[in-house]
């Protein structure tokens, strides 16, 4: 037993074997404590545990085996005549050659002498005449030393450049000999028991050493007991954080909003449609939450064209008709500009006045709209980011909505709450409500993690009467097909997007490609039909100016770089082209197919892919050809490139993963958020003594992501 008590948060240099230098490079890897060290986790294991003979090596699979060097020497391999080192190491029953690429001849000469004794692993092949490993892992044996002494489940870490995968055994071990005894439980007994944990000692003991009676394929795959309990460890930190957010939401002074007016009831009448019954849900519970006396947290999802604009209307009418002011933030100046006209459509037949600030406004206009704005003769305000700007006062917001909210980010939402709270003329602080409205149909498990400190409301329906739209993929190739199609749907009196993909190291080159293809369809189509081009380096008014005529049905084919991504309105377009396709991801393409099949005609969407060079890029865009199912297209879109990227970096603000994956792991995911939610239940702030743990392991995971007052 060690005489003086060393704690976990031990910096990694006082481990034995590791000192200043390398400590310098695993904090390149996050590692600067000894428990960062033990939290390392293998990326796999190498079975060593059955020694082969040679003669019973099968090609194709990692094995190990024990034999002696008889031949140690740098050869030449391949056609290319790469210079490799080559040890034939011979047993009983035959000979195998161990190859490596990557080699100080003078260490290897005396590393591999002949007679060595060495246990080797890896991946087994056939060579010509022979079989060889290429890079196997090696222990040399000592005279005396038994081969079965090394023979184990070995873990390989993942490493940083200057650290061996031997080096990394070692200290991992040496911490483990020094510091196992600080380890202590997190989690009381009791929950232990109910969600099957293991103790973290255990786990670190089975992670890093597994004993030899374990299924190797269990916890490669994350399946045994210890990882079940690091999963649910790391999910469960999580949801717990969220938890105590919503918690503290709830015991926030929001306004319960009554509903006193009539303008509700006036717009509905006005409606030249009926509302689906999955609005009337959505509606229904945004209703619910606005009448509480804590304030509104809400994230509505629906797929494009599901009409969520409409229930954004009602929600701000509600609050408008209550005496407040409501913001309607949207991501580009097209989209705030396509809100403010619809808006102003839909409400022609209501007392509301309406207005638009984006930072195009001329500095005139601007003035207006924010005195405006301050002495409450503007009830509702539609913009982009220019309504978070600093001079920009309200006079009493107590609704905040925000459109396609995964292009802004967390601290955005709350500079615009916050500028509604000082408003409020209360010595306690008085928060409005926000709704948050997304389009990128969000997995489930995604919105249990990242949206847990929301309310979801899901509308599942679209309105009657659309047609699904029909996808077709096609290569360079097929154009004089595509141009057919454009023809006939143009005749009929159709209109269509072209969009090209905007990638930003090669900007100029992307405009470029669309002016070149502007040009191409000009003549082609013009002068029976008009095209135009629109692009994000456009001057305000002039993008207006296009889409307003696009909409008017002036403009026949717009080719856009991608800024007509979201939300764009116009019914009567019913063709969408994608040229490469191949070079968006599937949750935006879903998102410009969704601009088309707005309205009673069969629309169509056609991606123009060069997929020949490679096979999953057509894979993927097959998806979209099969599947009009956002959720389904997010599933796949989750699947194939993880959450991380799935949501971009701005937003997710969450700690990240080490271990979990929220595709393998979904129903882990759900044990731990009902067991953070029974905790809170127990105890709220968890102040009581067995879960002082959990608090303390809390806070440091979340790094001051969580407000005081969440915790305290
Ligand atoms: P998104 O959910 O993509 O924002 P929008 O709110 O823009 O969808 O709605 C798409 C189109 O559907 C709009 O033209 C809108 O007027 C129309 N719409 C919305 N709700 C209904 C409904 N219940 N019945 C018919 N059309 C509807
Ligand atoms: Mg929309």
């Amino acid at each position: 037993m060690k005489n003086s008590y060393q704690p976990l948060s031990t910096h990694v240099q006082y481990v034995k074997g590791v000192g200043p230098a390398l400590a310098d490079k695993l904090s390149k890897m996050g590692i600067y404590t000894v428990a960062d060290l033990l939290s390392i986790v293998p990326n796999r294991y190498i079975d060593r545990r059955s020694i082969n003979t040679i003669s019973e090596l099968i090609p194709g699979k990692g094995q190990s085996l024990c034999g002696q060097v008889i031949q140690s020497r740098i050869s030449f391999m391949g056609k290319r005549r790469k210079r490799i080192y080559e040890v034939i190491v011979e047993d009983d029953t035959g000979r195998i050659a161990l190859i490596f690429f990557y080699f100080n001849a003078k260490f290897y000469a005396k590393k591999y002498a002949i007679g060595t004794r060495l246990l080797a692993y890896g991946d087994v092949a056939p060579y010509i005449n022979r079989l060889q490993i290429i890079h196997p892992e090696v222990d040399i044996l000592d005279d005396t030393q038994e081969a079965s002494s090394l023979s184990q489940i070995t873990p390989v870490y993942p490493l940083t450049e200057g650290v061996h995968q031997k080096t990394m055994r070692k200290i991992v071990q040496n911490a483990w000999d020094n510091f196992n005894h600080n380890i202590v439980p997190i989690f009381p007994d009791s929950m232990m028991e109910t969600y099957r944990l293991s103790d973290p000692w255990h786990c670190l003991q089975e992670i890093h050493f597994p004993s030899s009676d374990l299924d190797v394929d269990a916890l490669e795959e994350a399946r045994s007991l210890a990882y079940r309990t690091l999963i649910f460890d790391e999910f469960f930190f999580i949801e717990l954080g969220l938890q105590l957010k919503k918690n503290n939401q709830i015991a926030k002074k929001g306004i319960p909003f009554s509903s006193a007016g009539s303008l509700v009831t006036d717009f509905l009448k006005t409606l030249p449609f009926e509302l689906t019954d999955s609005q009337k849900k959505v509606i229904s519970e945004i209703n619910d939450d606005m009448s509480q006396p804590h304030p509104m947290n809400r994230l509505l999802q629906g797929d494009v064209g599901s009409g969520k604009t409409i229930v954004a209307i009602i929600t701000a009418l509600r609050a408008i008709e209550a005496g407040y002011q409501v913001a309607i933030m949207a991501p580009t100046e097209i989209l705030a500009g396509q809100h403010y006209l619809s808006i102003c459509e839909l409400l022609s037949g209501v007392q509301c006045s309406c207005g638009l600030l984006t930072s195009g406004l001329k500095p005139k206009e601007r003035d207006t709209i924010l005195s405006d704005l301050r002495d409450n003769r503007l009830q509702l305000i539609v913009g982009t980011h220019a309504l978070i700007q600093k001079d920009i006062d309200f006079h009493s917001l107590g609704m905040i909505i925000i459109d396609e909210q995964h292009r802004f980010g967390v601290e955005q939402r709350a500079i615009l709450r916050e500028k509604a709270v000082s408003t409020m003329n209360s010595a306690q602080p008085i928060w409005p409500d926000v709704l948050i409205m997304s389009a990128t149909p969000i997995p489930r498990t995604l919105a249990l993690t990242v949206y847990g400190d929301l309310h979801v409301s899901i509308i599942d329906q679209m309105p009657k009467g659309r047609k699904a739209i029909i996808t077709r993929l096609y290569h360079e190739g097929q154009r004089e097909k595509l141009y057919h199609g454009l023809q006939h749907e143009l005749n009929a009196g159709r209109q269509a997007y072209i969009v090209y993909p905007l990638i930003e190291e090669s900007d100029t080159m992307d405009l470029k490609n669309a002016t070149d293809m502007c040009e191409a369809l000009k003549k082609e189509f013009e002068p029976t039909f008009n095209v135009a081009l629109l692009h994000g380096r456009m001057k305000s008014h002039e993008k207006d100016d296009i889409m307003g005529a696009y909409k008017g049905n002036q403009i026949h084919i717009l080719v856009a770089t991608s800024v007509v991504e979201v939300g764009v309105d116009v019914p009567n377009a019913t063709v969408m082209v994608i040229e490469h396709a191949e070079r968006f991801g599937l949750s935006q393409l879903h998102q410009l197919r969704g601009r088309v099949g707005r309205g009673v005609h069969q629309s169509y969407c056609v991606l123009m892919a060069d997929y020949k060079r490679s096979e999953v890029a057509k894979e993927r865009l097959e998806v979209m050809v099969e599947s009009n199912d956002g959720f389904k297209i997010a599933e796949e879109d989750l699947r194939i490139r993880g959450p991380g990227d799935f949501l971009g970096t701005r937003q997710s603000g969450l700690p990240p993963f080490r271990l979990a994956n929220l595709v393998r792991d979904a129903a882990i995911l759900e044990e731990s958020k009902i067991a953070a939610q029974e905790l809170l239940v127990r105890d709220r702030l968890l102040n009581e003594e067995p879960h002082k743990r959990i608090k303390e392991v809390l806070i440091s995971r979340w790094e001051g992501r969580l407000n005081y007052a969440e915790i305290s």
